[in-house]
């Protein structure tokens, strides 16, 4: 994602309700900072928040929490949140943070699932251990989600996509379903939401890589 850097971005991240700007203070506590008991979804590398504001208007019973790295790019995901389509929810709570950090931010079990959407690739070896779904990051994830938890990838990037199949059976959780074409997969596509990239690559003709993996 192109970065420019936004004055205004911290100002208006600051001010804003759906922000949490103290997240690790939450940890153990994000039923409440909700109201209710809901279960709670998180996306991480929400981008510009299409996936998520969609999903949480499409799942009112689902609390959702979107973590963006660059303030820069969460602005833009506060932005569309604050319009007419999206003002109205209760269930969106929105992180500006490295995900590397989220044992710090969640305790475990108050996570039921965690969204990965076309997260960056880290082409080269020696940055594999930055890439979302490697097994360093799915022993991050088992620290906060709860029995049966899951994650949700999606990406156009085939290499990525074989590497984090590798990655789930190396760190020994159940791949539940796969497909190299989700849009084409009659299930797995029922009711897919599109992120913005999503939406850009498919129009390009690339095929959509999804996995559902499940905690052991
Ligand atoms: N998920 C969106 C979509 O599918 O349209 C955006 C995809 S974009 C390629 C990846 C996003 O993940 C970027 O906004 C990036 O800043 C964010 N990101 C990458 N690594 C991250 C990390 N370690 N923690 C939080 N966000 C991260």
């Amino acid at each position: 994602m192109r970065l420019r850097n936004i004055p205004r971005a911290e100002g208006t991240l600051q001010a804003h309700p759906a922000v949490i700007k103290r997240p690790e203070a939450q940890k153990g506590c994000w039923r409440q900072v909700f109201g209710n008991k809901n279960p709670i979804h998180i996306e991480i590398g929400m981008g510009k928040g299409r996936f998520l504001l969609n999903m949480a208007v499409k799942y009112p019973e689902i609390n959702f929490i979107g973590i963006e790295r660059y303030s820069s790019v969460l602005l833009r995901a506060v932005e569309k949140f604050d319009t007419e389509e999206f003002n109205m929810l209760k269930n969106v709570r929105l992180v500006c943070m490295d995900a590397k950090d989220v044992e710090e931010v969640f305790a475990q079990n108050e996570v039921e699932k965690i969204y990965l959407n076309f997260s960056d690739p880290w082409p080269k070896a020696r940055h594999a251990k930055r890439r979302l779904t490697s097994t360093e990051f799915l022993t991050r994830y088992e620290k906060i989600l709860a029995k049966g938890g899951k994650i949700e990838f999606k990406t156009d990037n085939t290499e990525l996509f074989k590497f984090s199949m590798e990655q789930v059976r190396e760190a020994g959780w159940i791949l539940e379903n796969y497909t190299y074409d989700l849009h084409h997969h009659e299930i797995m596509n029922a009711g897919n939401v599109m992120t913005e990239y999503e939406e850009k690559f498919s129009a390009k003709g690339n095929p959509i890589n999804k996995l559902v993996a499940v905690r052991k």
